[in-house]
């Protein structure tokens, strides 16, 4: 068990005076310490960068800014592959889980979605703990007001270099050979209630300081968007009727997120359980009538789709009751988080609704919801790196980019600190391949595509899902974490090692145990194998029945499986699934060697003496794809943009 050291004494080992930092000059300042950031700083000091965090508020470290739960469909396979690379949010997870399930069991294994609700306490106690042990990693408290360039080439006009940062309060500037900007809703953040407005990040933290948007828009000429989201209100438990709630328990024995962990912190007995309910007419009349006090719902900024607010909902979907889970905030808060309550009306419409749910009749509002709209930067202008493409030293991570939710700023905060650490030790940028992870998904979908709204990941996204599975992402990425990129310890390294060896051999064991399909009958009894004549059927075929387990194999052949039993789950799994990735193997080596075909950033394309139309030469010479897969990817764009934009008209290339 890790014993978690009290907050003082963090606070105490990490605050540095700024004047102290002025005299140094770091590998990489990361700016932020929220869930992108953590795991930026962590992954940058891991690859042997000497490394700055800098955060306005130190106690916020490791916050869960919105729901405190974990992971999920398509966000679990995050969690495990940014822990497959000895990330932080893992087993960050596992430490303050309060309640685990595996979500989508009824689909395949290769979509199921490990998540749990946390508490918020002991999950910002655990990241704060892991960054106080990450040796090259300082921390200040502080907030960033500007960027330090150098001036622009005038061989290459408009691009610029990274020198450092400046604080807000007039403090010498601190140098670094790269940052990270992990700013999160902070940059120009909003938030909205009612119809009041304020400044703000999150609810008690102020904005990004106008002069580091000032230097993205105006110094480094970057493409901003808006985008918005926001919260439910907090409830007080002890208010909630919950027998008019239906149960949901959680799974009898919790999955832990990470590979290093065998079982959790919290014993299965001792999880909390959540409850379900629904919205009533009542929930659709209270929105209709306050419309004209919610400013936030007015505006046409987008906010997320897959997860919208109340009144988002109920106009969208008007007559349909939703889903609200009543969700506990920890093992000891007396809050309740209703998930699928996102709203921003004024505080006392607020409770008249939540008083139109039965279990919430008589309930009592801690804090209510809120708001929030933020920039961000349109994430095409960033390489597969997360470098920004026009300023070497620059890398972005997190809802900056874009996109909404823990996971998503955790797994891009990792490759971006990943990236900024070898960059400043002058080692060539790692990219990670959509053939091979979730994490290289959302990146690729980031830098080639952009977003029009929150993008939150989803299975779906994932073209190779059956091989990207969250069974086996230590194998994808643990080993290559280390002999490739740097950032995965020894001891994680040879325990992915031992892993891959022990399921070598057992697969070998099943591929040649070879038996008639009579003599397998015989053998595990009438477990539904169909018997063709002559059939025959090694162990690998067996497993893809229902009804056998590797456990049944390990007692019939004890000698040749049993030594391998730790691994029965995964061996059933890579059964049902490897004639499928065998399939798909030749389309994803095709995207892997477009992968490796980089252009030079250079790439003269309207001069180019190919035959490109001058549109799809426009768009090259815009976008300056790092890769020919993201050119191809692009070319279809324009192709389908232009075909709904010019019916008839054809682009050649
Ligand atoms: P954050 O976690 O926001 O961290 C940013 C950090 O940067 C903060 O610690 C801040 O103090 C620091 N910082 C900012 N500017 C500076 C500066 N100039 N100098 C120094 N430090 C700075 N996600 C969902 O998936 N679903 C939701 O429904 C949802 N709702 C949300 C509602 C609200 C109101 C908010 C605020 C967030 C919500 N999120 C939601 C988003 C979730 O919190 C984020 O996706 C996630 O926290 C993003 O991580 P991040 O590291 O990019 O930014």
């Amino acid at each position: 068990a890790k014993r978690v050291p009290p907050l003082q004494s963090f606070l105490l080992r990490f605050s540095r005076t700024a004047s102290h930092l002025a005299r140094h000059k770091y590998d990489v300042i990361v700016v932020g310490g929220g869930h992108a950031g953590t795991e930026a700083a962590a992954a940058a000091a891991r690859v042997g960068a000497e490394t700055l965090l800098v955060t306005q508020k130190i106690h916020t470290i490791g916050a869960l800014s919105c729901n405190p739960s974990l992971g999920g469909v398509g966000k679990g396979h995050l969690v495990k592959e940014v822990d497959a690379l000895d990330g932080l949010c893992g087993r960050a997870g596992d430490w303050a889980g309060i309640h685990f399930s595996i979500l989508n069991r009824r689909k395949g294994p290769a979509v199921w979605g490990p998540r749990a609700q946390l508490d918020r306490e002991l999950y910002r106690q655990f990241i704060q703990s892991e960054l106080l042990s990450t040796p090259r990693l300082t921390v200040l408290e502080g907030s960033v007001e500007e960027l330090l360039l150098t001036e622009p080439d005038p061989e290459e006009p408009g691009h610029h270099r990274v020198t450092g940062i400046r604080l807000a309060n007039g403090s010498q500037p601190v140098s670094a050979s790269s940052v990270v900007l992990t700013t999160g809703t902070f940059l120009s953040g909003s938030l909205f209630m009612g119809q009041t407005t304020s400044p703000g990040g999150r609810i008690g933290d102020a904005p990004s300081s106008a002069g580091l948007s000032h230097t993205l828009r105006e110094r480094l000429g970057l493409r901003v968007g808006r985008l918005r989201t926001g919260t439910p209100p907090r409830i007080v438990k002890d208010s909630v009727d919950f027998s008019l709630a239906s149960l949901h328990a959680p799974d009898k024995q919790p999955t832990p997120f990470s590979f290093l962990n065998t079982h959790t912190r919290c014993k299965p007995e001792e999880q909390l359980p959540c409850y379900l309910t629904h919205t009533t007419p009542g929930v659709e009349k209270v929105v209709r009538e306050s419309l004209h006090l919610n400013c936030h719902i007015q505006q046409d900024t987008k906010g997320p789709r897959y997860c919208p607010s109340i009144e988002s909902r109920v106009l969208r979907f008007p007559g349909r009751r939703h889903q609200v889970w009543l969700e506990p905030e920890g093992l000891t808060s007396d809050l309740l988080y209703p998930q699928g309550l996102s709203m921003t009306m004024p505080p006392d419409v607020q409770l008249c609704l939540i008083r139109e749910i039965p279990p919430l009749h008589r309930a009592e509002i801690h804090t209510p919801g809120y708001g929030v709209q933020y920039d961000f930067v349109c994430p095409t202008q960033l390489s597969p790196a997360l470098q920004v493409k026009s300023t070497q030293g620059l890398f972005l991570a997190g809802q900056i980019n874009g996109t909404t939710g823990y996971e998503e700023a955790a797994a891009q905060g990792l490759w971006a600190g990943v990236n900024a650490g070898r960059w400043a030790l002058s080692m060539p940028p790692v990219a990670l391949s959509r053939t091979e992870s979730y994490i290289g998904v959302l990146i690729d979908d980031l830098v080639s595509r952009g977003v029009t709204e929150p993008y939150r990941m989803f299975t779906s996204r994932a073209e190779f899902r059956t091989s990207l599975r969250p069974d086996n992402a230590d194998l994808r990425l643990t080993l290559k974490g280390f002999e490739e990129v740097g950032c995965v310890s020894s001891l994680r390294y040879q325990e992915a090692v031992r892993v891959r060896d022990s399921l070598q051999d057992a697969l070998a064991a099943l591929q040649s145990l070879v038996l008639p399909t009579s003599s397998w009958k015989k053998i595990l009894g009438d477990v539904g194998i169909s018997e063709t004549k002559n059939s025959i059927l090694n162990g690998m075929d067996l497993l893809q029945y229902n009804n056998v387990s590797f456990e049944m194999l390990a007692s019939a052949f004890p000698e040749r499986f049993s030594p391998h039993l730790e691994f029965s789950q995964r061996l059933e799994i890579e059964a049902i699934y490897r004639p499928h990735c065998d399939l798909q193997r030749k389309e994803m080596e095709r995207i892997q060697r477009e992968e490796s075909l980089s252009l030079p950033p250079d790439m003269d394309y309207l001069s180019l003496p190919v035959s490109l139309s001058q549109e799809v030469r426009e768009i090259l010479d815009r976008v300056r794809p790092s890769t020919v897969s993201l050119s191809t990817k692009e070319l279809n764009l324009v192709f389908s943009q232009s075909n709904q934009q010019h019916q008839g008209r054809h682009l050649h290339h």
